[in-house]
């Protein structure tokens, strides 16, 4: 089966859930006797780089139009890729771009969709693929009943292995319709791997009692190279930015460590973060809901317990340095 992956740019490259949608397309067309073939639209710099995790030809139309998102241009880009090179498989990374054109992609190509799936599929003819449901606490399998698929791939959940080698580039023209809304400005925050993607998260709760505390949460997350987050009511305080703010209503995650300080545990806050991998409670309040989700616990005053993690860490990697 021959499989297409939308690779959705940024800042002139690739995000790393592309890398992690290559990989997964290479292992679904190797195990059906296929092609594994990437779509990317727009400025790219260097679109033969998603060879190194299995693409064989990468179709790329550079036009200046696709930089500014537009869900139809890309949908209709995608759609005629995927007929054209008779890929029955369409995965896309689960983004919010990624999001907003997997329905309208499945309902042109009259394909099945299955979204968030997590892992390497559990069959490949026919194709069967997992993803977790009620907030983490069960696993859902799906099994395709059409000829033509399209699937979403969650964030973080495979490990994409890297290889020496680089993808065939095809120069594309698409030709699609004008863009149905324009971009007028765009921020995007700088610094720090996006939640999404990150795979140490550092994320603290109402326990700090004020935005001026948030140092010591800084400094933990510096340490470790992890990406900070916080719980809904501190993002409502304006304690911090509301692109902070993980859970049922904010963003969810899957990182590998989640380090949750001062925060206790509620159901909304639960069903955004309970996919990560491990989970590390900080908490004075031993009877803190949080601490039935947790892999590891501190009970103890968050004040004193995270300093002397910090300098612990710090103390750890200066001698394995
Ligand atoms: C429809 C709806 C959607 C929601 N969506 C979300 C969501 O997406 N994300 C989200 O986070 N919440 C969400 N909420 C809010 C959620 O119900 C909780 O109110 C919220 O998660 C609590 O935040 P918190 O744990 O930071 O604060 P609190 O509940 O006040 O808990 C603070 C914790 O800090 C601990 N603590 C205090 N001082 C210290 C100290 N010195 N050292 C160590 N520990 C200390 C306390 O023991 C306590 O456990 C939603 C609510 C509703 C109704």
């Amino acid at each position: 089966m021959n499989v297409l992956i939308y690779a959705e740019s940024k800042d002139r490259g690739f995000k790393k859930a592309i890398n992690d949608a290559v990989y997964y397309g290479k292992q679904v067309a190797n195990n059906t006797g296929g092609k594994c073939i990437a779509m990317a639209l727009g400025s790219v710099d260097n679109p033969s780089e998603l060879g190194q995790y299995g693409v064989d030809l990468v179709i790329h139309d550079g036009a200046e139009k696709f930089d500014a998102f537009d869900s139809v241009q890309h949908t209709k880009a995608l759609v005629q890729a995927a007929k054209d090179h008779h890929c029955n498989l369409v995965i896309i990374a689960d983004t919010a771009n990624g999001k907003s054109i997997a329905g309208r992609v499945a309902i042109n190509l009259e394909a099945g969709l299955v979204s968030m799936v997590n892992a390497l599929p559990l069959s490949y003819d026919p194709l069967m693929v997992s993803r977790t449901v009620f907030s983490g606490k069960a696993i859902a399998k799906y099994q395709f009943q059409t000829e033509n698929k399209v699937m979403t791939l969650a964030g973080n959940s495979i490990k994409a292995e890297k290889q020496d080698r680089v993808a065939e580039v095809q120069k594309m023209s698409f030709n699609v319709p004008d863009a149905m809304v324009k971009v007028l400005a765009q921020e995007t925050v700088k610094g720090e791997v996006p939640l999404p993607e990150a795979e140490l998260v550092v994320s603290a709760g109402r326990g700090m009692k004020g935005p001026e505390n948030w140092g010591i949460i800084e400094d933990l997350a510096h340490t470790l190279g992890a990406t900070t987050a916080c719980s809904r009511p501190v993002a409502d305080s304006d304690w911090r930015p509301h692109h902070e703010h993980v859970g049922q209503t904010g963003v969810a995650i899957r990182p590998n460590l989640y380090i949750a300080i001062g925060i206790s545990g509620a159901i909304q806050h639960l069903a955004g973060v309970n996919n990560s991998k491990t989970i590390v409670v900080i908490n004075k309040d031993p009877e803190a809901p949080f601490f039935k989700a947790a892999d590891y616990g501190v009970v103890g005053d968050l004040f004193e317990v995270v300093p002397r993690l910090t300098e612990a860490l710090k103390k750890y990697k200066s001698q394995n340095s």
